[in-house]
């Protein structure tokens, strides 16, 4: 008996229970930096609002996960790489154990080393100094926040959102598919797909209501701001309206959901689909939605010990492309830097640059990359996906996945541009352009994650 007490006395006060830590880490560019999204160099003007590398560190019984969300157009996987090799040396938390994903915002920094070849001077000068600072920022975000671990409970929501999101590709009628064919453009025949309207919510309060953080997870690019001040966009609006709304001490995580075929833009109007009031627009309608599913929450159980982080390798089939071509692409960037009259069309400028990732980078081999998932007990889980990902394969990832709540992020721990689906390529336009993985990838990529998801149910099941 006395044994026994010994071993209650001991065990930590919060056996069983989940703790969160939370972490906030600058990373607005400086003056000077050019601004992401595009395919040449374009100077970003001082920032409106901050941009953050945010993190959330999980414990229980000693197990350890995090997720982090930084606002930034994506995060190649050299800097996934290296900010892990940081956070393991600091040993809160082994590296492997964290997902790091980009909120895709196209006015923050530009994060394409291909695109930045094009830059000189005090510009080369000034991008390198960000990224190379950039793994230390994202390392000292899950650092400080495994140092804030507190008791929280888990609750879920899922809602519906129609009314700010578009399928940006458009059957024509000469049987075309065109991505973004221009507002009132009298040829658009209908969306080339669907939306993915499901807004989810996590949020964690502490044992006595304290609200502490929120995740929301929801597929629409991040191109409402629009420049030329660097920006969080519409994230950002959302992050400060539940800020405002809820708790001023709350960290609001945006998970960016598939959204490689999904943007603001809506073309039956004349209207202006861009600019400050459109992501203040968007950001208040996602948070009046969050405020809505606050009200409508279910408590997630986490029974103890059932945190899990599972990760996968995932090998997907690159294009294939001779020195000549090469040659040829290498010669089309030349022009579109050069800034001639002449310069290339932009979907060969867009080809040009996917033939030489695919040769240079990728060295016509197959693409190694990563899928991932942060598991609540049989309950929750966090998928993350790499690269943009057309949002008809994160519905089947969430459709197929056996766990009641699963969110679905993007741009999680690698860039790869654009991974469409296999109906996409023969229909051709922007995104299939800048497809490095051959036709097919996305349902590959889509059913290892599922099939990682199914793996992780079943273990839950046998705890
Ligand atoms: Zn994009």
């Amino acid at each position: 008996m006395r044994f026994v007490l010994l071993i209650l006395l001991c065990a930590p006060l919060t056996a069983g229970g989940l703790l969160l830590g939370r972490a906030e880490v600058k990373i607005t560019p400086p003056d000077g930096m050019p601004m992401g999204g595009g395919f040449t160099i374009r100077l970003g003007k001082a920032a409106h609002d901050d941009l953050l590398c945010k993190a959330l560190v999980f414990e229980q019984d000693g197990a350890r996960a995090a997720l982090v969300s930084c606002d930034v157009e994506s995060l190649h996987r050299a800097w996934v790489v290296a900010a892990r090799k940081r956070i393991t040396a600091a040993g809160w938390i082994p590296g492997d154990r964290v997902m790091i994903t980009a909120t895709h915002s196209h006015s923050g920094p530009e994060m394409t080393p291909l695109v930045l070849e094009g830059a000189k001077g005090e510009t080369l000068k000034i991008s390198q100094a960000y990224h190379d600072a950039l793994p230390t920022k994202i390392a000292q975000a899950v650092c400080e926040a495994a140092k804030s671990l507190t008791p929280v409970r888990v609750w879920f929501a899922r809602g519906h959102e129609d009314s700010i999101s578009f399928n940006r590709r458009y059957l024509m009628k000469d049987g075309s598919v065109r991505t973004n064919p221009g507002q009132m453009n009298p040829d658009i025949v209908r969306p080339a797909g669907p939306i993915d309207p499901e807004l989810s919510l996590v949020y964690f309060d502490a044992p006595d209501g304290t609200p502490i953080a929120t995740i929301v997870n929801f597929a629409l690019h991040t191109t409402a701001w629009g420049g030329p001040g660097f920006s969080a966009d519409f994230p950002g609006v959302l992050a400060r309206r539940l800020a405002e709304a809820k708790s001023p001490a709350m960290t609001t995580l945006f998970l960016q959901g598939c959204s490689g075929n999904i943007n603001q833009v809506d073309v039956g109007t004349r209207e202006k689909q861009s600019g400050p009031a459109v992501s203040e627009r968007i950001g208040t309608i996602l948070a009046a939605g969050v405020l809505k599913l606050y009200r409508k929450m279910e408590a997630v159980p986490v029974p103890g010990a059932s945190l899990r982080v599972r990760s996968k390798a995932v090998r997907l089939p690159a294009l294939q492309y001779g020195p000549e071509q090469l040659a040829a692409a290498r010669e089309t960037i030349s022009r579109a830097r050069s800034g001639a009259r002449d310069g290339p069309k932009f979907l060969d400028l867009v080809e040009a640059f996917k033939i030489v990732n695919v040769a240079e980078v990728h060295k016509n081999q197959p693409i190694e990359t990563e899928v991932q998932a942060i598991l609540f007990a049989g309950q929750l889980a966090i998928a993350g996906l790499p690269a943009e990902v057309f949002t008809e394969l994160g519905m089947m990832v969430k459709g197929a996945s056996p766990f009641p709540r699963t969110l679905v992020s993007e741009l999680a721990n690698d860039m790869l541009d654009y991974i469409p689906n296999l109906r996409a390529y023969p229909e051709g336009s922007y995104e299939p352009t800048t497809a490095r993985c051959a036709p097919g990838c996305g349902e590959h990529l889509a059913t290892e994650m599922t099939n990682l998801l199914i793996g992780a149910y079943r273990e839950s099941l046998v705890r």
